[in-house]
């Protein structure tokens, strides 16, 4: 169900679009990298609200700009009183990538909150990517020149050549949940993860995989080269008020499940 453009404009009046916070967490130890930052609708009534039923309506509606513009304001504010060595991801509209002054907004975001520029990393989808070929060269680059991070996000899903991956400064490569999530029942989806690891590692990348659900999962992933874990095992998306517990939650348990598996293997 996408909202209607009448309620999007009053939310945004209304100030109920917030930032929720997923972990990301480096597999081989149990380690607390950083957060993506995830947009969520605080709906007066209705409760929340996930991105997919939103963030269409406001593309179309040319409202994009301002929500993102809030949403970073309240993750950066909130960012700039985390440990210094958590980065915050942030996921960039396809719409956003025709935008050369893009990278500009994010440096004044990073600057008035004082949320460093180094500590942020950009998602671009590939569909962002190949929509805005073009201009997309450019924003990457000018966010690299700024001190950013670029992602490769949901790899594997769009229409992104080998091509493009080895010829933009991408850092990260995100392999896609709809592949984590079948390798335990499809050999397919094992070979293909395998496959993109091995790329993302022989073009330098840091790979993250997406939507890790199970400590299974983890394991074969960090048995095949990933460096980087994110989904429900280390943690759902949560609001900035339990960002405390996560960091204080998450790093014990997690080192101690991995590591003791390894050991014994
Ligand atoms: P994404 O960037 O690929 O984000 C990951 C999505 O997977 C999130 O859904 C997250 O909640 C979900 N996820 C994480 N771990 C697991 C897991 O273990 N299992 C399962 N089943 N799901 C998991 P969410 O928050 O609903 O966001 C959906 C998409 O909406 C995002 O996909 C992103 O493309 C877009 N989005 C979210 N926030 C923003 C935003 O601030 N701006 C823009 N332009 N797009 C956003
Ligand atoms: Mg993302
Ligand atoms: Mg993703
Ligand atoms: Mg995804």
């Amino acid at each position: 169900m996408h909202m209607d453009a009448v309620e999007i404009r009053r939310a945004l009046d209304a100030n109920e679009f917030i930032p929720f916070f997923q972990p990301l967490v480096v597999l081989r130890t149990g380690q607390l990298a950083g957060f993506e930052v995830l947009a969520r609708w605080q709906h007066h009534t209705r409760g929340l609200i996930p991105p997919n039923d939103f963030i269409p309506s406001a593309e179309k509606e040319g409202w994009i700009d301002e929500l993102m513009d809030g949403i970073l304001q309240k993750a950066f504010m909130i960012g700039a009183s985390i440990p210094e060595h958590l980065t915050l991801s942030v996921n960039i509209s396809p719409v956003q990538m025709n935008d050369m002054a893009l990278p500009g907004k994010i440096l004044s975001v990073s600057q008035q909150t004082g949320f460093a520029m180094d500590r942020i990393i950009v998602e671009i989808t590939e569909s962002g990517l190949m929509g805005h070929l073009e201009s997309a060269q450019s924003i990457v680059s000018d966010l690299k020149a700024m001190g950013c991070k670029v992602a490769l996000d949901d790899f594997g899903t769009g229409y992104s050549s080998l091509l493009h991956l080895h010829s933009l400064p991408f850092d990260d490569l995100k392999v896609d949940q709809s592949f984590v999530s079948s390798m335990k029942d499809r050999r397919e989806s094992r070979k293909i993860v395998a496959a993109v690891i091995g790329l993302g590692q022989s073009l330098g990348l840091t790979t993250v995989g997406e939507g890790v659900e199970t400590q299974e999962q983890a394991e074969m992933l960090l048995w095949m080269g990933c460096e980087i874990g994110q989904g429900w095992l280390f943690g759902r998306p949560v609001p900035a008020a339990k960002l405390p517990d996560v960091m204080a939650i998450l790093r014990p348990k997690i080192s101690l499940g991995l590591s003791t598996l390894l050991a014994s293997n």
